[in-house]
Order: C-alpha cells, then sequence, then structure tokens
C-alpha cells in the first residue's frame, strides 16, 4: 500500500516538475500552440497514470479480500474435517466401551468354573420368566438338581476332581437342553437350577430324568481316576395358581428335592404348591 502511494506520487511530481518546465518555457518563450498541446498531453499523461495507479491499488486490495475470504473458507473446512474426525473417533471409542461393558455385563451373569449363568442371573430370570408365565397363561417349571454325596466325592478324590465333576455335570446338563428358551444356572455349590418356560410338569419331570439317567451313566476321568456320579432333583410347575409368586417355584422345587434324596438319592421328584404351602 505504502509502497504504491510513494509510487503514484512520484509520477504525478514528474509530471508537475514537466508543468512547471513547460510553464517556465511558456514564460520565457512566446506562448504557442505547441506549448499548449505539450501542456495538455502532460496533464493528460498525469491523470492516465493516476488513474492506471488507482486501478491497481484497487485490484490489489480486491486480491486482497478474495485471498482472506479462501483463506477464511479453508480454514473452516480444515476445522470441520477435523471436527468430524474427532465426532469420529469419539463415536468409534463409545461403541469400543459399549461392546466392553456388554461383554463385562455377560460375564458377570456366568459362573466362572461351569460357564453357566450364574446365581445372580438366576435370581433375575425367574422373576422374568413367571411375570411372562402369567401375563401368557404359559407353563413355567422349575428343576432343582443337586450332586449325590458329592463332600465324599472331594474327601476321597480332592477338591480339584471335585471341580472337574462339576465341569462334567454342567456339560451334561447342556447338552440335555434342547430348546433355545430353556436356561441352565449353577445356584451354588454342587446345585444347579433348570428354568424351562412353557413346559409343564409332564416336560419338566421326563426332562430331569433324562439327566439323571445321563449322569448316573457317565463316568468323570481324572487323573486316571474313574468317578462316578448320581444327581437328585426337584420339580415344580407354575400354571398361574393363585397366590403363588415366583419364591414359592423355587420352594416346592426345594421340597421336591428333599424328598428325593429322603427316598434315598439318585431319582426326581415333583411337587405342587398344595404340599408346599401345607409343610
Ligand atoms: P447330599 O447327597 O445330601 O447332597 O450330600 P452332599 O455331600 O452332596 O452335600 P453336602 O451339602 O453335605 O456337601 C456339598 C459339598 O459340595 C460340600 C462342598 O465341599 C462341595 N462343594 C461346593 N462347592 C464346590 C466347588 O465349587 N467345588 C468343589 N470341588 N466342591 C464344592
Ligand atoms: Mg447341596
Ligand atoms: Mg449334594
Amino acid at each position: 500500500m505504502i509502497s504504491l502511494f510513494n509510487r503514484s506520487t512520484s509520477y504525478l511530481f514528474i509530471v508537475a516538475i514537466l508543468v512547471v518546465i513547460l510553464s517556465i518555457i511558456q514564460l520565457v518563450v512566446q506562448f504557442s500552440s505547441l506549448t499548449l498541446l505539450l501542456l495538455i498531453m502532460a496533464l493528460f499523461m498525469a491523470l492516465l497514470v493516476f488513474s492506471q495507479e488507482k486501478n491497481t491499488k484497487n485490484a490489489l486490495a480486491s486480491n486482497a479480500a478474495d485471498q482472506h475470504v479462501e483463506n477464511e473458507v479453508q480454514d473452516n473446512d480444515e476445522l470441520e474435517s477435523k471436527v468430524q474426525e474427532r465426532t469420529l473417533e469419539l463415536n468409534i471409542a463409545l461403541q469400543e466401551l459399549e461392546e466392553v461393558n456388554k461383554e463385562l455385563e455377560e460375564k458377570n451373569t456366568l459362573d466362572d468354573l461351569t460357564g453357566l449363568y450364574n446365581r445372580r442371573f438366576y435370581d433375575q430370570k425367574i422373576l422374568a420368566e413367571y411375570r411372562r408365565s402369567r401375563r401368557n397363561l404359559t407353563p413355567l417349571s422349575l428343576v432343582i438338581i443337586d450332586i449325590d454325596h458329592f463332600k465324599k466325592v472331594n474327601d476321597t478324590y480332592g477338591h480339584l476332581a471335585g471341580d472337574e465333576c462339576l465341569v462334567v455335570v454342567a456339560a451334561c446338563i447342556k447338552s440335555c437342553l434342547r430348546r433355545s428358551a430353556d436356561i441352565s444356572c449353577r445356584y451354588g455349590g454342587e446345585e444347579f437350577c433348570l428354568i424351562l418356560p412353557e413346559t409343564d410338569s409332564q416336560g419338566a419331570l421326563a426332562l430331569a430324568e433324562e439327566l439323571r439317567e445321563s449322569i448316573a451313566s457317565c463316568q468323570v476321568s481324572y487323573n486316571n481316576t474313574i468317578i462316578s456320579l448320581t444327581i437328585s432333583c426337584g420339580v415344580s410347575t407354575y400354571l398361574q395358581q393363585k397366590d403363588v409368586q415366583a419364591e414359592h417355584l423355587f420352594a416346592a422345587a426345594d421340597q421336591a428335592l428333599y424328598q428325593a434324596k429322603h427316598n434315598g438319592r439318585n431319582q426326581v421328584r415333583q411337587q405342587d404348591f398344595v404340599k408346599a404351602s401345607d409343610s
């Protein structure tokens, strides 16, 4: 800007000097038409130079403004792409976090040793299935399974052998359950529960019996030792009986299990709710 201004003023200065020189010549020499012509030409040149300088100045200013706008647009584009990049990264991180949470939640519902669902899951699920059964008017059965004389197994073969027995029993349970809605849990110690939605007492008894036979015929091999196991099962079925809650379902199955143990173990027993409330 300053250099432009300097340049245009220097041109004007030259033109002004020319005009002054011409005026002196005119004073010295007699005024003639040639002098007038030279004077007009000098003035015209001065105007031309001045307007050209002005145009150049305007063009440069407009170029600078364009450049500024262009830079601003570029800056905005860069900022926008950075924001998009960060948003994408954030979304990916959130998705990963969600997956980890889901995995963690799933792990929290599983029993470490057997891979079956744990007691925590059982407590939630039995309530949900009880409500579903009551709403849909469908039967819901519960089977409690307890390994017979398991303490003796531990005492005879050691705790690790006992653990292996629990794993084998869990595998037998898994292989006996064919419906995707059936749920198997390790309730605690050497006790397991089966939640069987849409299953009446006949179906639940048949399944428990099949499982009992499967375990009785299976031999657990541990450190070159063969261990034989039997189980006792208690079964109860909810058919929307009046005043029966989810916990009564467990109490009835537990009572049936007690009878199975009392009657000599390695068997399946069933208990209805009238008897459960009587006891
Ligand atoms: P019953 O036929 O009356 O059920 O007799 P039981 O010996 O199976 O029952 P009891 O309640 O007397 O003993 C259960 C045993 O289960 C005692 C405990 O050491 C064992 N147990 C519980 N949890 C585990 C486990 O995670 N691993 C092993 N190895 N043993 C366990
Ligand atoms: Mg027990
Ligand atoms: Mg036992």
